[in-house]
């Protein structure tokens, strides 16, 4: 699938998110699914094709991670759930059950927690639909990408665009009332009118939530290769910003707030899951190479209130690994030390004052509400002004954000220039002095 984004953190050092606007109450929950039928040629992500025997031992492995963590965090309250991969849909819909339920033992789901499944067009039928509905999932992914056959066709993709329109039409039936469709632009030989043409029959199908990605190509892909040799023409960044520009427009016009740099929703229908990521508040990833970002005393409960030790972590790579480790014993004590001793963490790093800000201000500013100067105080303990002034002055005198009293956020100029602001960003909060760091 091709949620771009894998990471997010905090709330009791932080503001309290809660509702759309401003992200969840609780911790958000990531659920990595690692198989593919087949793999992409573009994509990089952490996940296979031809290790579907290793689905019964993964399923069993991630249900003991789930509820290792639902116990040693004390049955913490869950407000979103996201099963990401890798393709979850791929996964038998008795181990999708399965997951749901250890999860729902394992955590304080709340009432009206958004629960979203990534799936293939092809995988969509109308039995595991309701199913999913039954096991409690009630936002659905579809990753569309394109409604031009010739396109899927060069990306690798399995599904067609029938395919795709029949399966969003399935997940309706079904009862789904909350679908977001995943489309990439900036496509090796994408025209401007096919990009039109997608967008438009996309937006009449009605869907709740857009996610547009602009085509990466991510090193040591095959895409990348193919590129590299002359096989595949390279990307024209100039027409992808074409694409995007459309978008805007054209989704504005049709009702959508386009409330991050690469997504659109109807109003009040934001992802709340990725909301945490992109407002820095706490989430927990199960499964291998899946991030977190918990914090609280070493050995202490997780949201301890006021302390600074956050930890940001990654779990190892391999599927098989993970499945062999996760058969033996983890030792007692604090759950990330554990996890770190057994061998499944790749890299656990503290998360300093100085980080905090600087990923605060980087994800943050993907949002179209920007940084509020209210929730940076609460957070922070000091003015936005006083920590950035100069470079806010900067940045809007060349009209790349917009800086007004509610805070600051990055004008439709600074969208395309985003990475740029952003960086301009983390660079300065290396020399911005916290209180007490
Ligand atoms: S289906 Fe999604 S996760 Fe799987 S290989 Fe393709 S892009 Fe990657």
């Amino acid at each position: 699938m091709d949620s771009r984004i894998r990471v997010g953190h905090a709330e009791a050092s932080g503001p309290q998110p809660g509702g759309p606007d401003t992200g969840p109450t609780g911790l958000s929950l990531y659920v990595h699914i690692p198989f593919c039928e087949t793999k992409c040629h573009y994509c990089d992500f952490n996940t296979y094709a031809g290790i579907e025997a290793l689905i019964p031992g993964y399923l069993t492995a991630l249900e003991t991670e789930i509820r290792f963590w639902g116990d040693r965090l004390d049955r913490p309250a869950v407000s979103t759930i996201f099963f990401g991969g890798g393709t979850p849909s791929y996964v038998p819909i008795e181990g999708i059950e399965a997951i749901c339920a250890a999860i729902f033992e394992a955590f304080d789901v709340s009432e009206g927690a958004e629960v979203t499944l990534e799936s293939n067009p092809g995988d969509c039928s109308k039995r595991d639909l309701t199913r999913y509905l039954g096991a409690g999932i009630n936002r659905l992914s579809i990753g569309v990408q394109s409604l031009d056959d010739g396109l899927l066709k060069s990306l690798s993709r399995r599904h067609d665009s029938a395919t795709a329109i029949g399966a969003y039409r399935s997940a309706r039936d079904a009862g789904f009332d909350n679908i977001n469709l995943d489309l990439m632009f900036g496509l090796s030989a994408q025209t401007v009118d096919q990009w039109r043409d997608t967008l438009d029959q996309t937006v009449a199908l009605g869907p709740e939530h857009l996610s547009l990605y602009a085509l990466t190509l991510e090193p040591e892909t095959p895409l990348d290769a193919m590129v590299k040799s002359g096989e595949v023409e390279e990307p024209d960044p100039d027409l992808a910003a074409d694409m995007y520009l459309y978008a805007e427009t054209a989704l504005g016009d049709a009702g959508f707030d386009h409330y991050e740099i690469s997504n659109w929703s109807t109003p009040g229908l934001e992802s709340r899951h990725n909301l945490a990521y992109w407002l820095n508040a706490p989430y927990l990833g199960v499964g291998p190479g899946a991030h977190s970002y918990l914090y609280g005393p070493a050995g202490g409960r997780y949201g301890a209130a006021g302390s600074w030790s956050e930890r940001r972590f990654a779990a190892l790579r391999s599927p098989r690994r993970y499945v062999d480790l996760l058969g033996g014993a983890l030792p007692d004590g604090d759950p990330v030390d554990a996890l770190s001793s057994a061998g499944l963490l790749d890299s656990v790093e503290p998360v300093t004052p100085a980080t905090e800000l600087a990923d605060t201000m980087m994800m943050g500013m993907r949002l179209s509400r920007g940084i509020r100067s209210d929730e940076f105080r609460a957070r922070f303990g000091l003015e936005l002004h006083d920590a950035f002034g100069p470079l806010i002055d900067e940045l809007s005198g060349m009209g790349l954000l917009v800086d007004d009293k509610p805070g600051i956020r990055l004008s439709e100029d600074g969208h395309l220039l985003g990475n740029e602001v952003f960086e301009r960003f983390v660079t300065a909060s290396a020399d911005v002095e916290l209180p007490g760091s």
